[in-house]
């Protein structure tokens, strides 16, 4: 495996950082659609960054900046980055999808 390959591995990582399995359970969630997973055994649902991001950006009222965005959801400055490059989230109102 070449290097690039390596990093290529690494980014894609980075990038969906989905929750696979229920530790409790030791069963797959199920996903429910906009970055939230659920167990279909406990009932436990689980939020990716996307989710999180999504969620507040969604519930806030006016534009957000990165920083008040992570400081608020957790989720770091580079990853919000990351999303809004992929065009999954937009933090302004009138980008919003
Ligand atoms: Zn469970």
């Amino acid at each position: 495996m070449g290097l690039e390959e390596l990093l290529e591995g690494f980014r894609e990582q980075a990038v969906v950082d989905r929750p696979t399995m229920c530790k409790k359970c030791n069963i797959e969630y199920k996903y429910l659609g906009l970055g939230h997973y659920k167990c279909e055994s406990c009932g436990e649902v689980v939020t990716d960054d996307y989710g999180k991001v999504r969620d507040y950006v969604e519930q806030s009222t006016e534009d957000v900046g990165v920083e008040k965005t992570s400081a608020d959801t957790g989720v770091a400055v580079d990853r919000i980055r990351e999303l809004i490059e992929m065009g999954k989230i937009s933090l302004t109102k009138g980008g919003r999808k």
